[in-house]
């Protein structure tokens, strides 16, 4: 199976669980995870239409930035150290994983510096995995009450990755959690905060994830395969 043959049937997938709950398919935004794969497959599934990509690690991605000559758009999902951001600044348009002040702070300082605004989700770590990152439900609202302080940090939804199970039903809960913290959030009405997004799902669960809310879905295996 070709990227842009697995591209198709993801689209397929994703229409079909966004209709189970009486969703638009269009609310659903497919971020291509891309992490370990060589740019030449990140142009291969532009050319098949896609346009956003998902990496983990900055070493990774800089080097895309400029071997992928397309108009792509490249969000962080990956856990992201404060001394990095320096090196994607300006060059990404969404980055999932803040999970901390000092991440934001840093963030804030350097899109600052270009005069811009980045776009941010806050990462729950929903399940309380000790080996996962992520706030504590109970201090996202604190670190999201904190971002919004933060001119060039824009909170525009949650992200989560639940522990892998076998099943995805078994991570319905989690991802119905992160929905529940973020209508909590809405009704805060916190200035300059909105819960646009919800970046949860990935190959083994998207469609669940939809099911429950998801705007972003985090794909990688099922377009690219197994790394
Ligand atoms: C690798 C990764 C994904 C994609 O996982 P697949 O199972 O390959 O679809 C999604 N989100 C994050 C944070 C990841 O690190």
């Amino acid at each position: 199976m070709s990227i842009a043959d697995n591209l198709a049937r993801i689209h397929d997938r994703i229409t079909a669980a966004a209709q189970v709950t009486g969703r638009e398919p269009d609310s659903v935004r497919l971020v291509a995870v891309s992490k370990t794969r060589p740019a030449a497959d990140v142009i291969s599934a532009f050319q098949a239409g896609q346009t956003v990509f998902g990496e983990n690690y900055i070493q990774e991605l800089v080097p895309k930035l400029t071997e992928v000559p397309h108009p792509v758009d490249w969000h962080v999902i990956g856990h992201l150290q404060s001394n990095k951001v320096k090196y994607i600044a300006g060059q990404v348009a969404l980055i999932h994983s803040v999970d901390r002040i000092s991440l934001a702070e840093e963030i804030n300082r350097q899109w600052g510096t270009l005069g811009k605004v980045c776009d941010i989700l806050i990462q729950v770590n929903i399940s309380g995995e000790a080996t996962k990152s992520g706030t504590t439900t109970e201090d996202a609202l604190r670190l999201i009450h904190q971002c919004a302080r933060l001119p060039h940090v824009s909170v525009t939804g949650l992200m989560t990755m639940p522990p892998f199970f076998d099943d995805p039903e078994a991570a319905r809960p989690c991802f119905a959690t992160l929905r529940r913290l973020a209508e909590t959030v809405t009704d805060e009405a916190i200035a300059g905060v909105a819960m646009n997004e919800l970046s949860m799902g990935m190959s083994g669960d998207f469609e669940v994830a939809i099911q429950e809310g998801a705007t972003l879905v985090r794909i990688g295996t099922a377009i690219f395969g197994e790394r």
